[in-house]
C-alpha cells in the first residue's frame, strides 16, 4: 500500500498545501511518493524530496507541464496510478480540477475535501457548508481523495531524504493549450497560506471606504484582506479576496471580522481559524457566537482605533 501525493508548485519550489496533503497521505498508512510534473522542475522536485515523511518523488518533466494543465497532469497521474491504494491532491483550485478527471478515468469515487483520516478506507468531510460531518467508507481499490489542507498539520518541509526517480512524461493530450494569465501582483501574504486575515464585509459600503478602512488594518498587522460574499458581490473587493464555502477556506492564526454577519456560508471558510475577533454593531450578529473576541462597536470608529494603538506599540 502506498500513497502518492500530487504536489503543488512553481517549478522551483512546493506550495504550503503540498505538505499538508502529505500530512493527510500519511494518515493514510503505508509509504508516502510526491509526484512532481512540471517544467524545468527539478528544484520542486528537490524540495519535495527534502519534505518529512516522503519516500519517494517522482518527477516528470516536459513543456506541456508547464501551467499545470489539467489534461497533462491528469495524464501524467493515470500513467502511474496503478502502483498507489490512495490518491491524494490538496483540495485547491487545480487540485479540484485534476482530481475528478483522474477518478473518472480510474471509475472510482472522488472522496472530496477530507478533513480526517479514520484509516486507510475511511475518511470524514463536511457536508451542508460544515455543519455536519459525514464519515465515508470507500470500497474502491484506490481512493482517490482531495484533502481540505488547513484540517492538517502540514509536513516539515526539511528533514526529509527521499530520492528523486525520473519518470517517462506523457505526451501533450492536446485537449487544451495554455494562453495567457494574469496574476495580481500584491505584497501582501497569499489569503490561504497568511497567518492574520482581516475581513469586511457589506458594512464597509463601497470599494473606497473598503480599501481606506481594511487597508491601515492589515498593513499594521503584516495581514491578507479577505471579505465576505456580500462584499464581493457589491464590488467592494476582488473575487479573489472572498472567504467561504464559494470562497477560499482559510484557518489563520488570528481572523479579524469586520462588519461580517456571520452567515453560515462566510463560517464554513473561516471557523477553524485559532483566534477569531469580530467587530459588528449588532450585538445579536451570528458572528459572535464563533467569536473568541467580540466588539460591538461601529467598525468606521473601530477599526481607524484599533490602528492608532497598534502604532502606539
Ligand atoms: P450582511 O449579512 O449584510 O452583514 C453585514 C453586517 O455588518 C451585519 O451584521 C451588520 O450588523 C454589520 N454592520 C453594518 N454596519 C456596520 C458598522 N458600521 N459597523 C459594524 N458593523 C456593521 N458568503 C460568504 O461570505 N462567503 C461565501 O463563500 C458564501 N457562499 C454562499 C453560497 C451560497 C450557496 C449562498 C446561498 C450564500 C453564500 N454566501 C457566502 C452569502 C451569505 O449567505 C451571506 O449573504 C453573506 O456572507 C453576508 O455577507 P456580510 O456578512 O458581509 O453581509
Amino acid at each position: 500500500m502506498a500513497a502518492l501525493v500530487i504536489a503543488e508548485h512553481d517549478n522551483a519550489s512546493i506550495k504550503a498545501a503540498t505538505l499538508n496533503t502529505v500530512t493527510a497521505a500519511a494518515a493514510c498508512g503505508g509509504d508516502v511518493h510526491v509526484l512532481v510534473a512540471g517544467a524545468n522542475a527539478g528544484e520542486a522536485a528537490k524540495a519535495a524530496s527534502q519534505v518529512a515523511g516522503v519516500a519517494k518523488v517522482i518527477h516528470a518533466d516536459g513543456e506541456q507541464f508547464a501551467h499545470g494543465l489539467a489534461e497533462n497532469v491528469a495524464a501524467q497521474v493515470l500513467a502511474i496510478a496503478g502502483n498507489y491504494s490512495h490518491i491524494l491532491f490538496p483540495a485547491t483550485a487545480s487540485g479540484k480540477n485534476v482530481a475528478p478527471r483522474v477518478a473518472a478515468k480510474l471509475d472510482v469515487a472522488q472522496i472530496s475535501d477530507i478533513t480526517k483520516v479514520d484509516s486507510a478506507d475511511t475518511f470524514e468531510r463536511p457536508i451542508y457548508a460544515g455543519n455536519a460531518i459525514a464519515t465515508v467508507q470507500s470500497s474502491d481499490a484506490v481512493k482517490v481523495i482531495t484533502v481540505r489542507t488547513t484540517a492538517f498539520d502540514p509536513a516539515a518541509a526539511t528533514g526529509g531524504s527521499a530520492g528523486v526517480e525520473t519518470a517517462g512524461a506523457v505526451g501533450d493530450t492536446g485537449k487544451s493549450k495554455f494562453e495567457s494569465c494574469e496574476i495580481a501582483k500584491s505584497d501582501r501574504p497569499e489569503l490561504t497560506a497568511a497567518k492574520i486575515i482581516v475581513s469586511g464585509g457589506r458594512a464597509l459600503g463601497s470599494s473606497e471606504k473598503f480599501q481606506d478602512v481594511m487597508t491601515p488594518l492589515a498593513d499594521k498587522l503584516g495581514a491578507a484582506i479577505g471579505a465576505s460574499r456580500a462584499a464581493v458581490d457589491a464590488g467592494y473587493a476582488p473575487n479573489d479576496l472572498q472567504v467561504g464555502q464559494t470562497g477560499k477556506i482559510v484557518a489563520p492564526q488570528l481572523y479579524v471580522a469586520c462588519g461580517i454577519s456571520g452567515a453560515i456560508q462566510h463560517l464554513a471558510g473561516m471557523k477553524d481559524s485559532k483566534v477569531i475577533v469580530a467587530i459588528n454593531k449588532d450585538a445579536e450578529a451570528p458572528i459572535f457566537g464563533v467569536a473568541d473576541y467580540g466588539l460591538v462597536d461601529d467598525l468606521f470608529t473601530a477599526v481607524p482605533e484599533l490602528v492608532s494603538s497598534l502604532e502606539a506599540t
